[in-house]
């Protein structure tokens, strides 16, 4: 199963959505051995890593000591990249996927982040390619009202130096509305959905002369569409990937240590298999109708809706838009398949969960 292992609620920046910067204390730090660790994930015979935080990278230490405990695991890391090159060569070149946050060009991402965050992200991510990485570089935006989703996407798809080789968003529509959002609605409709249309249309003319851009939204859901595969929560939470909190508590979802309906074991006392599939969607997600190719997209919000009924149908709304917008390039998808300008394996990612959630 795949396993987000929180090394540490600290984080060396505090950008505006996530203020993990203000985590401090002793509790944010691991208060189980590696040992009982070891105990439990020796119990699961394919383990998945995904190296989590806070930010991963400030415990560089425990990173090298995990890969040398768990030689057979599959290692994933989400980071802000601040310290990535920091990592000892030979260990970064251990994962399987790198997510980096970064949210669009320099005065989006340093607006969100901090001053000078973009430059040093870039930086690391060089060298990254000069220690002839060969996984995957994912860009992983937070994308909120000071975001065009249009022209910072299309910023970090078009980098060369260097390259993202797909990029991934996340809304900023779990936490608090009010604090977060002057006008939800009026971005959504003149900016988020008519910029989501727009992407589409240029994803679809690049097919034309072979190229599947790596839009990690997009290329997913057009799988389930061409192959008619349905599914079912496709960040994984509750069914097989878990987190793993400093405490030693075992979550549905690595955001919400502090959420009780959302622990469901401890390393020290559960067994893997007793895990899998032990959290399931409450409506509206199983009877709507685009359930199949959404998946419910996220477990947390579909049990503790801090945005309300109203605000919750509000994102699934841009869901619906993103969905039905895919659906209507389908013939001409099928199109360029037949033609072989591109090919249905184009359209497989990720190959393993690697921390995308996929719908935005
Ligand atoms: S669009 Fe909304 S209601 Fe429908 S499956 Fe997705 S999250 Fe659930
Ligand atoms: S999509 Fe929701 S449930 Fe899934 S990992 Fe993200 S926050 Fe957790």
């Amino acid at each position: 199963m795949n396993y987000h292992l929180v090394l540490t609620r600290r984080c060396n920046l505090n950008c505006q959505y996530c203020h993990g910067g203000e985590e401090t204390g002793p509790e944010t730090e691991i208060q189980y051995s590696l040992d009982e660790l070891t105990q439990f994930l020796n119990k699961d015979e394919d383990i998945q890593l995904m190296l989590y935080g806070g930010e991963p990278t400030l415990r560089i230490p425990l990173i090298v000591e995990l890969m040398n405990r768990f030689p057979p695991a599959r290692f994933m890391l989400q980071t802000n990249a601040l310290l990535l090159n920091k990592i000892p060569a030979v260990f970064a070149k251990r994962f399987h996927s790198i997510l980096i946050s970064i949210d669009g060009p320099e005065n989006v991402t340093d607006g969100y982040r901090s001053k000078g965050v973009y430059q040093r992200v870039l930086e690391n991510v060089r060298w990254l390619e000069s220690i002839g990485y060969e996984g995957d570089i994912v860009a992983r935006m937070a994308v909120s009202q000071e975001s065009d989703i249009y022209r910072d996407v299309t910023h970090l798809l078009n980098l060369r130096n260097p390259v993202f080789h797909h990029v991934h968003w996340q809304l900023n529509v779990i936490w608090d509305a009010e604090g977060n959002w002057q006008d939800f609605d009026k971005w959504v409709e003149e900016s988020y959905n008519p910029g989501i249309t727009r992407l589409i249309e240029d994803w679809i003319e690049k097919m034309e002369d072979g190229i599947v851009e790596g839009i990690v939204p997009f290329i997913p859901l057009i799988y389930s569409m061409l192959t008619g595969e349905t599914s079912t929560m496709r960040c994984g939470a509750g069914i097989d990937t878990f987190a793993i909190h400093v405490d030693g508590s075992i979550g549905i979802c690595p955001i919400s240590p502090d959420w009780e309906f959302s622990i469901v074991g401890d390393i020290r006392k559960s067994h893997p298999k007793d895990l899998r599939n032990i959290m399931t969607l409450d409506e509206p997600c199983l009877s709507c109708d685009e359930y199949g190719v959404c998946g419910g997209r996220c477990l947390f919000t579909n049990k503790q809706r801090l945005w309300g009924e109203e605000g919750y149908k509000k994102v699934c709304n841009t869901v619906t838009h993103l969905v039905q917008s895919l659906r209507r390039q389908i013939p001409v998808i099928k199109r360029y398949i037949t033609e072989e300008c591109i090919s249905l394996d184009d359209f497989k990612y990720p190959e393993f969960n690697n921390g995308c959630e996929i719908i935005p």
